[in-house]
């Protein structure tokens, strides 16, 4: 039975993809909804969400960042002010036209991004540059018509934030587009366990309307890149067109310098990509929504007194603070649920049987690595803390070591092709700068320019595509 469960899994080495989604319903992460491109989160995949909300925004807040929500629906009026914005995202706006029989006066667009109806509310709150900085923050579900879905990367209406800020000068507004990039790498790093590589795009690569994208991007472990977040320096454009000016110092009538940033659901397929495995999903304790689950060994003769203790240490130990689980289900054998938490990621089985009450101890397996320990009851809070710490810090290194393995240098869009072809990952390159180059490797290898990182990463080289010395030193990579 237990080995008939894990089958059901299919192996990375195989399929790749196929795994991904057999994790993602398996673990009943999310299913496929009856709407063409729409996912249901299910409750485990949203308390995931959840806690990647929750740490989020308490980091938002601390540098005075506000919640509010503002409207689904977008007049076309204001949607279309700003042209680049209108045109990268037209193919895949859904529009309103009815309400019941009647045609509307107006289409309403439902926001792809929220960009021109924030900015137009922007424009009434703010008279004066005693009004800025204005900091908010949405939490909301947007809508991209997709042709393809793949669950938490790309469905047509996905759950995420995003934030928009309005400055008095440029410098302070820039400097807000790297600190909330900084927060965002802290947190997919200290919290979610994603090494990711922080850089700005290029020109071809960045939003609709801003004038600098900057990003952080992951490696999944079939080599490919995952934008993780985004945050924009968008200057003045969004302010000129939707009227957004302040009274300065000198009494001066001035435009704000906004920047806009986001993250969304995908962060689940990358804790997923990144961390998991053929027997299901690794979750880094710091983010998973139990830390160790307790799984009761009894029969019938020993039952009540085996989960009379189990229910004893779940309190105590969420006493101490940890998020424990206890699974007292009559229907199953222990061998089925070992299976099932291991699969659905949580960090830390607790097993408890009459011979561990006998003992005063319980086994502790870790799901990273199997590896099982025997801890006495008087120590195991103690061993339990100092256990997920040891987890969320391997499962980093361990993500930092493959993204390492996999990162190649190339000279030539050949160098490139063959790279990609045999083993994927992140090539770093030379890049002329020239747009022209970056979309002919794009053609002739399916890579794109996935960031120019600020670390530094040497010597820019040759661009692969011109052979003329390169501007910037970049990564290249196959994206989700
Ligand atoms: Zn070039």
């Amino acid at each position: 039975m237990s080995d008939k469960f894990v089958e059901a899994i299919t192996p990375r080495e195989e399929n790749f993809s196929r795994w991904y989604t057999d994790v993602v319903i398996k673990a009943q992460l999310a299913d496929y909804a009856p709407i063409r491109g729409c996912i249901v989160v299910r409750p485990p995949g949203f308390a995931i969400w959840e806690a990647i909300q929750s740490g989020l925004d308490a980091r938002f807040k601390e540098t005075g960042v506000q919640n509010a929500y503002f409207p689904l629906l977008i007049p076309e009026s204001i949607f279309t002010r700003e042209a680049e914005h209108i045109e990268g995202f037209a193919p895949e706006v859904p529009w309103v036209t009815h309400a019941g029989e009647e045609e509307l006066q107006e289409r309403l667009a439902i926001r792809p991004s929220s960009e021109t109806i924030i900015g137009t509310m922007f424009s009434r709150w703010i008279q004066s540059y005693r009004d800025l900085p204005m900091l908010v923050n949405q939490w909301c579900s947007v809508l991209r018509w997709e042709k393809a879905t793949h669950p938490f990367l790309r469905t047509t209406e996905f759950l995420w934030q995003e934030g928009h800020t309005c400055h008095e000068t440029e410098a302070e507004a820039r400097e807000r587009t790297i600190q909330m990039l900084r927060i965002y790498r802290e947190f997919m790093e200290e919290v979610l366990a994603i090494p990711v590589l922080a850089g700005i795009k290029s020109d071809r690569e960045k939003f609709a309307g801003a004038v600098e994208t900057y990003t952080v991007e992951a490696m999944m472990q079939d080599g490919r890149a995952l934008q993780a977040g985004t945050s924009h320096y968008l200057g003045d454009g969004f302010a000129r067109v939707l009227d957004i000016k302040f009274l300065g110092r000198e009494s001066e009538l001035e435009y704000v310098h906004q920047t806009s940033w986001g993250v969304s659901h995908r962060l689940i397929g990358a804790l997923i990509m990144v961390h998991g495995d053929d027997r299901g999903l690794v979750l880094p304790p710091r983010v998973a929504p139990n830390q160790a689950v307790i799984v009761p060994i009894y029969r019938d003769d020993t039952r009540d007194r085996v989960l009379g203790a189990a229910n004893d240490l779940r309190e105590s130990l969420r006493e101490e603070g940890l998020r424990i689980h206890l699974d007292d289900r009559e229907e199953h054998t222990p061998g089925w649920k070992f299976n099932e938490w291991e699969m659905r990621g949580v960090p830390i089985r607790i097993e408890l049987g009459p011979r561990d009450l006998d003992s005063d101890q319980v086994m502790l397996v870790r799901r990273d690595t199997g590896a099982k320990e025997p801890v006495s009851r008087s120590k195991l809070s103690a061993r339990l803390e100092e256990l997920l710490e040891e987890i969320q810090a391997g499962l980093f290194q361990r993500a930092l070591d493959y993204r390492a393995d996999n990162t190649y240098t190339a000279e030539s869009v050949e160098d490139i092709r063959t790279i990609m072809e045999r083993n994927r990952g992140f090539v770093e390159a030379g890049w002329c700068g020239d747009d022209a180059c970056e979309a002919s490797i794009k053609e002739e290898t399916g890579t794109t320019i996935r960031c120019i990182p600020f670390e530094d990463l040497g010597e820019p080289g040759v661009c692969p595509a011109c052979g003329k010395p390169g501007k910037h030193r970049v990564v290249f990579a196959r994206a989700y």
